[in-house]
């Protein structure tokens, strides 16, 4: 089937950024983390952001986290118009509890009620064959006040 441009735009995978996207396609989150100094990375790289260690391990993640900003896109974005059924678009920095920060889009929120500081948890798209993308929601159980 021909495409008419209604495809979102993939993700240009290296070899250092496969393990997120193929994790991603089976329902987990993973990130990098430092096996000297435990920080999760993001995004991928060959060295650690906190210690400059080279030993970092693919490794499982919180899949929750907390609306860090957000933006509301009301126009087609990236100029894709596979964009145009979600308007208007979502878009967070999302802390993940393990610490590392994430881009990402929340979905099964009302423009008008997303909020820095919302509760999110993760959840997952295939865009490929051989990808899937981390994408959030609110929260079902808030996070209980410390
Ligand atoms: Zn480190």
């Amino acid at each position: 089937m021909a495409d008419l441009g209604q495809s979102k735009p993939l993700p240009d995978i290296t070899d250092l950024t496969r393990p997120f996207w193929t994790a991603a396609k089976n329902g987990k989150l993973v990130l990098q983390k430092c096996q000297r100094c435990a920080t999760f990375n993001f995004h991928p790289k060959p060295w650690c952001i906190e210690c400059g260690s080279r030993e970092l391990q693919w490794t499982a993640a919180k899949p929750s986290g907390t609306v860090y900003s957000y933006t509301v896109s009301r126009t087609v974005a990236m100029n894709s118009p596979a964009w145009a059924a979600e308007m208007p678009l979502i878009l967070c920095l999302i802390d993940l509890d393990d610490g590392a920060r994430l881009y990402g889009q929340v979905t099964g929120c009302r423009a008008e009620d997303i909020r820095i500081g919302m509760r999110v948890d993760v959840h997952f798209e295939d865009i490929s064959d051989e990808a899937g993308i981390p994408k959030f929601r609110p929260a079902l159980q808030p996070a209980t006040a410390g």
